[in-house]
C-alpha cells in the first residue's frame, strides 16, 4: 500500500490595514494594524484549512466558506479550521503533523510563535511536537517587506489509520 500518506499545501495573504485586530493561528496580537477580510482574516488558519483540505482532495477554502456568504463575515477562524479538520476526519484521515511559515515584516512574531503552535496542535488534534511554525520577515521589500500584507504557507501530512494498520499486519513475519 502506497496511499496511506498523503501532503498538501496552503497558502494564504491577507492586506494589513489600521484599526483592525491581528489574529494569527488563533492569537490575539497586539498591533496598531490587523489584517482585512470577510472573516477575522487569520492567513495562518487559512493556509492551514487549505492544506489539510488539499491533503484529503476536498478541494480549497473558497469552496466551502465563499467570502460572499454573509453568514462567514467575521468568522472565527479558529471554528473554520476546527470543521475542516473534523471533515478530514470523517473521511478517514488523521493529521500527522504540520509545518508553517508566516511572512510578515512586522510585528516580531518570535514572542508569539509557542501560543500559535499550541493553538494549532490542539485544532489538528496532535501534539505539540507535531507542529512547527517559522516566521520570516519579508526584508523590507515586496507588500510583504513593505508590512501591507502577511501571508502564510502550510504544508500537512496526513494518514488514513485503518489502511495504516492493514500495512501493519501485512509487515508481520509468517508464523511457523
Ligand atoms: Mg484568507
Amino acid at each position: 500500500m502506497t496511499n496511506h500518506l498523503r501532503v498538501g499545501l496552503g497558502h494564504d495573504t491577507h492586506r494589513l490595514e489600521e484599526g483592525r485586530p491581528l489574529i494569527l493561528g488563533g492569537q490575539r496580537i497586539s498591533h496598531p494594524r490587523g489584517l482585512v477580510g470577510h472573516s477575522d482574516a487569520d492567513v495562518v488558519c487559512h493556509a492551514v484549512a487549505d492544506a489539510l483540505l488539499g491533503a484529503a482532495g476536498l478541494g480549497d477554502l473558497g469552496e466551502h466558506y465563499p467570502d460572499t456568504d454573509p453568514q462567514w463575515r467575521g468568522l472565527d477562524s479558529t471554528r473554520l479550521l476546527a470543521e475542516v479538520v473534523e471533515r478530514v476526519e470523517r473521511v478517514g484521515w488523521r493529521v500527522v503533523n504540520c509545518d508553517v511559515v508566516i511572512h510578515a515584516q512586522e510585528p516580531k512574531l518570535g514572542p508569539h510563535k509557542p501560543a500559535i503552535r499550541a493553538n494549532l496542535a490542539r485544532l489538528l488534534r496532535v501534539v505539540e511536537a507535531g507542529v512547527n511554525v517559522k516566521a520570516k520577515t519579508g526584508e523590507h521589500v515586496g507588500p510583504i517587506g513593505r508590512g501591507e500584507a502577511i501571508v502564510c504557507q502550510a504544508v500537512v501530512l496526513i494518514s488514513q489509520q485503518a489502511v495504516q494498520d492493514q500495512d501493519r499486519i501485512a509487515l508481520l513475519p509468517p508464523a511457523d
